[in-house]
């Protein structure tokens, strides 16, 4: 269907006639903008907030669209974590399409901010607020291509989902995992489309866009050490406290191999482009063939490549020691590990326990084990998006990209459901505020990430005619 309305209207920049010239009308932006205020202005965070409450919000925009009350369900694991899950009916040919962003922020002090995190702001060309980036642009504009497609009746090739989750920043009533444990039923699908990805720009140039394939692993391990203890003014040879440190010492150097898979692979060709020469070379060098040492060496010293490229592990936190005057009888050491995929957590423990080469020194797993499943990239789903990158952005190279933090897809992942991190959102790399002070988002690269969403959804739903 096509919206021939005004391209000056909307303030977007039309290259060369490269660009298709269907838009998302103007009252699909008015009314994504008017979802976006009402999720920002409504607190969610773990402290105080409730995501029960944005999930009704948006429950009661569906049912006075006239979807089906049997089709939208709020749920969750306690009064203030509410999830919302709705669903379309198509016809099935294909698995359901789930359109999964998380109406939970991270917390925001007024006084930390120069303006009031829960009141969205339109200033200087951007939205300013608590979630504005992370995530509740996503969930605004997920909910409107909802409505939207219910509203035009369009013959869809599979079901709908539209699921806005709770406690992905916090807490330990994780929607999605909830969901997926309690209602698979609800969230089972064959795609899932999530945060995690986005473009990257540099001073409004727009360099790529990220497709988020994969993630490493979150993993804590406690070092502990104890010790009789005794007076500080007979010290022994023995010291819990310098026995850990003298293991920490050792653990610093614990450097993982290189390993490279299909999605880090595909994104150092990729990237490279939004290097520097030096590093763009060493960047080409290193997915051409993984054994190249001095490429290696080169990236590791870049903290982001470093952490692209092998496993890590990083003491956070020690804690030692009860009184001033006592020899120390305990000391404890958290020590964090990003693990890539295809890797155990009993490995990392094994090669942690080898550095610190100390059997008095005891390691343990402060979570339950979950091994990240193999990163891969669906090379249609690729040419999908390229497809519709290309008509909305042209001349940005679509790159696949593994996190080295974690999101909700995970969840999706390791219950064999394909998740991908993408929104078609612009985000000045030099300047990403998710979780900081003054947190926004361009109101241009807001749109835009509507457009490019309304016509990826398109591309994944429609029915042939
Ligand atoms: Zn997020």
């Amino acid at each position: 269907m096509k919206h021939p309305i005004a391209i000056a209207l909307l303030g977007l920049v039309v290259s060369s006639g490269a660009r298709a010239q269907e838009v998302v009308p103007e009252a699909e932006r008015a009314l994504v903008r008017e979802v976006y205020r009402e999720l920002v202005e409504t607190d969610t965070t773990h402290s105080s907030g409730s995501t029960t409450r944005a999930a009704e919000l948006v429950a009661s925009r569906l049912r006075e669209a006239g979807i089906p009350p049997a089709d939208i369900a709020q749920l969750g694991p306690s009064p203030n974590k509410g999830n919302l899950v709705a669903r379309l009916h198509g016809s099935g040919a294909e698995k359901p399409l789930v359109l999964l962003a998380h109406l939970d922020v991270v917390e925001a002090k007024r006084d930390d901010w120069s303006v009031d995190p829960f009141v969205l702001l339109e200033q200087g060309g951007y939205f300013y607020g608590r979630g504005t980036l992370d995530d509740k642009a996503m969930a605004a504009i997920f909910t409107t291509t909802f409505l939207r497609l219910a509203r035009e009746h369009a013959p869809l090739r599979r079901d709908v989902i539209l699921a806005l989750t709770a406690d992905e920043e916090s807490g330990d009533a994780n929607g999605v995992d909830w969901l997926l444990r309690e209602h698979r039923d609800l969230v089972d699908g064959g795609l899932v489309l999530n945060e995690g990805g986005g473009g990257w720009m540099r001073q409004g140039k727009y360099l790529v866009l990220a497709l988020q394939a994969s993630e490493k692993t979150y993993m804590d391990y406690s070092v502990v050490v104890t010790d009789k203890g005794g007076h500080s003014s007979l010290p022994t040879p023995e010291n819990a406290i310098y026995r850990l440190s003298a293991g920490l010492l050792r653990l610093q150097k614990l450097v993982f191999p290189v390993e490279l898979n299909e999605v880090t692979r595909a994104f150092l060709q990729r990237a490279a482009v939004t290097e520097s020469k030096g590093v763009a070379a060493s960047m080409r060098a290193l997915a051409a063939n993984a054994k190249d040492a001095a490429a290696a060496r080169r990236l590791s010293q870049e903290p982001r490549y470093n952490a692209l490229i092998r496993t890590t592990c990083v003491a956070t936190q020690v804690e030692a020691g009860h009184a001033r005057n006592a020899l120390p009888q305990r000391a404890s050491a958290n020590v964090n590990c990003r693990i890539l995929p295809g890797h155990s957590a009993a490995e990392v423990r094994a090669a942690i326990v080898k550095a610190l080469a100390d059997p008095k020194l005891e390691v343990a797993l402060d979570e339950k084990e979950t091994a990240g499943p193999r990163a891969s990239v669906d090379p249609e789903f690729l040419k999908t998006v390229e497809r519709v990158s290309a008509q909305v952005f042209p001349g940005v190279p679509v790159v696949p990209t593994m996190s080295s933090g974690a999101t909700d897809s995970k969840y999706f992942r390791i219950a064999g459901i394909p998740a991908y991190g993408v929104s078609g959102i612009f985000v000045d790399i030099d300047d990403v505020r998710a979780h900081g002070r003054d947190e926004r988002i361009g109101v241009k690269q807001f749109y835009e990430g509507q457009e490019f969403l309304w016509r990826l959804v398109g591309e994944l739903t429609a029915s042939p005619r």
